[in-house]
């Protein structure tokens, strides 16, 4: 680790190099971080953010990059909740495909649209073999795009 800024003066070394970009000495730079680092308001808030920092939860310092950012991500929200629907579907044995029925709400809907259907046509005409049902759940998922 290099010397500069010195160990133990390194927050006011810090802060007179960024306020020497603003003033025309590093006299006058110097001088003003002297005056930054020793006011206790300041040492006092900088002791909060470490310590909540410490103890892994958000400063809430709008200039704290880390914290800010993990606050945006938790107040986005996707546009809208996921939907899901329910459909019964018959197995087509000659096409050996699932057939679905229309869309239902629930799944509790669709648990009464599969008795009623096994119900009133547990077994093919032709055949008399059992029908095979199934329920699935179908659901649609929301996600904002990147703008490209
Ligand atoms: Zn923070």
């Amino acid at each position: 680790m290099s010397d500069y800024p010195p160990a133990d003066d390194r927050l006011k070394h810090l802060l007179a190099q960024e306020i020497n970009l603003s003033v025309d000495t590093w006299k006058l730079a110097f001088w003003i971080a002297d005056g930054i680092v020793k006011d206790p308001a300041i040492r006092a808030e900088l002791e909060r953010i470490a310590a909540a920092h410490g103890k892994g939860q958000p400063c809430g310092d709008r200039h704290c990059e880390a914290c800010f950012a993990n606050a945006h991500a938790e107040a986005e929200q996707p546009p809208q909740a996921s939907h899901s629907k329910w459909r019964v579907e018959t197995l087509d044995p000659i096409a050996n495909e699932w057939a679905p029925s229309s869309a239902l709400p629930s799944l509790e809907a669709a648990r009464q649209r599969l008795a009623q259907a096994q119900q009133i046509a547990p077994k093919w005409r032709d055949d008399k073999t059992p029908v095979a049902r199934r329920i699935v759940r179908e659901t649609v998922t929301y996600a904002v795009e990147a703008e490209g």
